[in-house]
This record gives structure tokens, sequence and C-alpha cells, in this order.
């Protein structure tokens, strides 16, 4: 019999990763609810990502909002409880870090349900980072723990976490670049709208508390990637996090003129730019996977990375938020070969997931990939 599922999410990598998922369980007739938690809802951040991703509108937005993140998790945690209540579900699926995927994780856990946790395994080593607890305590929670990669599964066998709990999956990540990269190239149309044709640029992504809560750090981090881009006469596309955009007014930060400050993106157009860049110079999680798929050379302006396997493959370096550390970072990416293979799965991670939870999803034929 085919399980009942649930999906719980709350933010755009959520959204992006769990996309190809939800599609297979349509493709295979399953009978499943998403469930938003609103952690981040906008319409810009989330909304534009449902029909660009061709998903339905979820059946369930708890709209608990950001704020302080034991508030949050609580109204989560309660809502969610009313919901699988009413929804009994045989699997609840979550994916990665936030703490959508812990309430979810933690919820499902102390029900007759099994969870499982896309992305298990990821690391930081950084346990001021919110996401890195978050991480843990969902993969210790979880039934079901599809590794992206064998490191991931490792990690998770050091932790002494059951075999039979760890399947190697491959990232959903790559399932859903591969399915949007052509559309992205037929329907964007942002290269035109930014001018951006023909003129090499950076593309650049900041917004996590590391970076931008402290006015040193941010100015630092603008004015490194300012710089750079002056060296090279590239420009820079910054698509805005509302957080950092809070920080920069807050602070009165001067962003340098290389850069272009420009709202947050649907996932099509920034696809696109990311798959034209230069280079990446960002401090996300889910942007440092999809540059190595696409093929461009990634700078994290992070102290470390759960991802190491695109440092191991040459696709990302590491830096500092300083002019210095950036160049450095920049030079070295950018002097390596870029023809590097991405570490990540063969892009049918969705149906490896899905048929571990004993459902046989048809296949599609007509996929484009990088
Ligand atoms: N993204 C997007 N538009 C933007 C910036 C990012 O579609 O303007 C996508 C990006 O392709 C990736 C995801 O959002 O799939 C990353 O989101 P974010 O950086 O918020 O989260 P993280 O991956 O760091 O958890």
């Amino acid at each position: 019999m085919t399980p009942r599922i649930v999906f719980v999410l709350g933010t755009r990598p959520e959204i992006v990763k769990l996309a190809p998922i939800i599609r297979a369980c349509d493709r295979a007739a399953v009978d499943y609810s998403v469930v938003h938690t609103g952690q981040h809802y906008s319409e810009r951040l989330d909304g534009v990502f449902f029909d660009d991703l061709e998903l339905p509108t979820p059946e369930y937005n708890l709209e608990v909002g950001s704020g302080d993140h034991a508030a949050q998790t609580g109204e989560m945690v309660t809502r969610l409880g009313e919901v699988f209540k009413r929804e009994s579900p045989d699997v609840v699926i979550v994916q990665g870090d936030t703490n959508s995927a812990f309430a979810g994780g933690i919820v499902a856990s102390k029900r007759d349900t099994s969870l499982a946790h896309v992305e298990a395994g990821l690391r930081s080593f950084n346990r001021e980072m919110p996401e890195e607890l978050n991480r843990v305590l969902v993969d210790h929670a979880a039934e079901h723990l599809f590794a992206p990669t064998d490191e991931a599964a490792d990690r998770l066998r050091t932790e002494a976490i059951p075999e039979d709990r760890i399947e190697v999956t491959g990232n959903t990540v790559v399932d859903a670049v591969n399915q949007h990269v052509r559309l992205a190239r037929e329907k964007s149309d942002v290269l035109a709208d930014l001018d951006l044709q023909g003129a090499p640029f950076a593309l650049l992504t900041a917004h996590r508390p590391g970076n931008v809560d402290e006015p040193e750090r941010f100015q630092g981090l603008l004015d490194g990637v300012a710089q750079y881009a002056n060296d090279r006469g590239h420009r820079v596309v910054y698509p805005i996090h509302p957080r950092s955009r809070e920080r920069i007014d807050d602070f009165d930060l001067d962003v340098p003129d290389a850069i272009d400050c420009v709202e947050p993106l649907n996932f099509l157009d920034f696809l696109r730019l990311e798959s034209e860049a230069a280079v990446v110079f960002t401090d996300s999680g889910g942007v440092q996977e999809e540059t190595c798929v696409l093929g461009t050379p990634c700078v994290t302006i992070r102290e470390s990375t759960e991802r190491p396997e695109t440092v191991t493959v040459g696709s990302n370096v590491l830096a500092d938020p300083t002019p210095g550390s950036i160049a450095d970072a920049a030079a070295e990416v950018k002097r390596g070969p870029s023809d590097w293979e991405a570490p990540f799965g063969d892009g049918h991670a969705a149906e490896r997931i899905l048929g571990t939870l004993g459902v046989d999803v048809p296949a599609v034929s007509g996929e484009a990939t990088v």
C-alpha cells in the first residue's frame, strides 16, 4: 500500500529541494498534503516559487511568521500537532536544517509516524549556527535518512545512526536544476531586464546572521566583492534578502557602486544568472550546490561549509568577509579547472527517495541536464 505523505516546508530552499519529490508524488498518484509553516512567507521569497516550480498551493499555511526562535518553533510544534492529528500521515517528509524541519521532525517522531529527512548527514561542525542544531536533531529523530553523498552517509555512521536508516540518494537539488535549467534559458528575460547581455558579471547572495548582523563584517563583504568586480570591470548583481536590506539601512552601510541591489528573484531568473555568472559570491547552502551542478565558480563567504564536497571538487573556495580574503578566494577558484564533476547525484534523487518509502514513480522523458 502506498503511504500517505505530509510534506512540511517553510522557506525558499525547502520549496526548491522538495519540489521534485512533490511532483514525483503527482506522477505516482500518491496521496499527499503540503504544510507551509509560514516561517518565511512572502510573495517574493516563497509565493512565486510555487508557480515557477509548478507546485500545488499548500493545503495548510500556518502563518507562524518570523521572530524569536523559541516562540516560532513552539507555535509550529503546536499547530503541526493539530495538522498531523487531522491528516494521520504514514510518513512526514522534512528537508534540510530550518526551524520548520525541526518542528515537523519533532512532532512526527513523537507520533506513530515515520519521519523522513531529506538532505541528511550535513555538518558544518559550527554549533553557533542555528541550522547545525536543527540538522543534528532531525537526523537523530528520523527513521529514514536520505543522505545526498557517501560522505554525508559516513558522517551519520560516525554518530552511531543505524545503517538500515541510511540511504544515499543524491541531492534533489540536481533534480531541481536539471528540471528547470532549460526552462530558465527559454523563459527568463533577466539578462535583458538587468542589461547584462554580453557583459561579464558576478552574482552575490548574503543573508546569514554571521555576515550581515555585524556592520564591520557586512561592510567588509560588500567592499571585498566590489573590489574584485572593479578590478575586472564586472558588475555585481545582488538579489537582496529582506533581512540584509534591513541591516544595510539600520547600520547605514555604504553599498559600493559596482553592486546593483535588486529584489529577490524568482527561481528561473536566479538559475539563469547563476548559470551565466563569471563567479558567484554567497553564504547560502543551496547556492554552493547549484553552482557546482551548473559549472559556475563559487566563493562562499563563511568560516566553514556543510558542503565540503564542493571544495574538494574545486567548484567552491571559502573566504572571510574581507577584501583580501575574497580576492584570494576568487582568484583561486577561477584558477582551477572548471570541468569538475558535481558530487550530488544523477538527478533522480526524488524517485530514489520515494522508492525507499515504497512508492514506484513512473519515469518522465525529455528532461534537460546541465
Ligand atoms: N534563490 C532564488 N532567488 C534569489 C536567491 C536565491 O531563487 O534571489 C534560490 C536559490 O537558487 C536556491 C535557494 O534560493 O535554490 C537558496 O535559498 P537561501 O539562500 O535563502 O537558503 P539556503 O540555501 O542558504 O538555506
